[in-house]
């Protein structure tokens, strides 16, 4: 059986779209809510919903969740702007296009209306033609407003994702997997970045290399993997002991380390650097008859423009040959810094 076919008045264009608009309309006159639901009968894309009892506006717009409201401005009890705030107060909402329907037609009214938060102001009763359109107009609107919101939120919360696995992968790609320290490329990195700030700021730079004394004797006679227990051990160690934001604790390779300690002179180097051979002592880690020790060259350099951070590096590595010599378990310094405090007033073009 053919249903009979709701004609659309031919008055009113159909939208050119499928935005469906859910109204609410708040009235205490029921002639008035009639009126209206008959004006958008006639429409398919219009669902309408009204309430004549103000004292439950709030609750029934909160469970239609309208694309509209039409707001009747007085009522008894009930102020419509007083709704009109609460509206605009209420998270769900506070964005929803509110029409004024009013009979009053001066412009005090009018501005109390858009002050208040109104969208829109229609005299009662608005011709079909006007009602629809408007309506129309709000709804669009609306659900364009809604979709760029979730949009911008799936935007913000990738872009978050995204970040959170960027740092993720650049803490990786810094950090040696058996100690956690900082891996030999992060080291090359920071070094040279804090030797150009050391040129720009004229402070020091020192550099511990750590070597763990007689470390393959450990291998041969404990394994491999108790080995790699004891270079963790001893990275725990350093990673205490250069505990500055500004320090930096690296696996040079195998069992080897250093630790950039940022504006730092030799003196203060040296000083973290017997810590560390007292700390690593005191782990009492059997070895040989004796213990696992380390063996630490300590340098210092005033970077200088000319200058490389490899010259502080070798300076290092020729301080710890010498402590490996000197019998081990020990700091050894080399004797001059690599560049001097006047070297770079020549460096400066300033
Ligand atoms: P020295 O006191 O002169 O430093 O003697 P050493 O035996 O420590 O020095 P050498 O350079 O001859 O040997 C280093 C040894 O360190 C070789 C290897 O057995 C061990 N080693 C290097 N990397 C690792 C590692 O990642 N894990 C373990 N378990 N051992 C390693
Ligand atoms: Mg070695
Ligand atoms: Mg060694």
């Amino acid at each position: 059986m053919a249903g009979e076919a709701i004609l659309p008045d031919p008055d009113v264009p159909a939208p050119a779209d499928n935005y469906l608009s859910m109204v609410l309309l708040i009235d205490d006159q029921v002639m008035v809510c009639e009126a209206v639901r008959r004006a958008l009968a006639r429409h398919p894309d219009f669902d309408f919903h009204y309430c004549t009892d103000p004292h439950q506006a709030m609750e029934v717009a909160l469970r239609v969740k309208p694309t509209v409201i039409l707001q009747d401005l007085v009522m008894p009890g009930v102020d419509g702007l007083d709704l009109v705030r609460a509206y605009r107060a209420n998270p769900a909402l506070h964005s929803v296009p509110v029409i004024v329907l009013s009979t009053k037609e001066d412009p005090a009214t009018k501005s109390d209306a858009f002050q208040n938060g109104a969208n829109d102001y229609l005299v009662k009763l608005p011709d079909t033609v006007e009602l629809v359109a408007r309506i129309r107009y709000h709804t669009r609107a609306y659900l364009d407003h809604l979709q760029r919101d979730e949009a911008y939120r799936a935007l913000r919360e990738s872009q978050r994702e995204l970040m959170r696995a960027n740092l993720e992968l650049q803490r990786l790609t810094r950090i040696d997997g058996l100690t956690g320290l900082g891996n030999r490329r992060y080291f090359d990195e920071y070094l040279a970045a804090e030797w150009k700030r050391g040129v720009r700021t004229g402070t020091p730079l020192s550099l511990l290399m750590i070597d763990v004394d007689h470390f393959k004797r450990y291998n041969d006679a404990y394994g491999h993997l108790a080995g790699d227990d004891v270079l963790k051990q001893v990275a725990g160690v350093i990673q205490n002991g250069a505990a500055r934001s500004t320090d930096l604790a690296a696996r040079f390779g195998g069992e080897e380390f250093v630790v950039i300690l940022v504006d730092v002179p030799q003196e203060g180097a040296l000083h973290v650097a017997e810590r560390l051979v007292e700390r690593v002592r005191a782990l009492g880690i059997a070895h040989d008859g004796g213990r696992v020790t380390i063996s630490v060259g300590v340098a210092t350099a005033f970077p200088y423009g000319d200058g490389e951070p490899s010259q502080l590096l070798n300076a290092a590595d020729a301080a710890l040959f010498e402590a490996k010599n000197a019998g081990r378990d020990r700091v050894l310094a080399a004797d001059l810094p690599v560049g001097f405090p006047q070297q770079r007033a020549v460096a400066d073009p300033e």
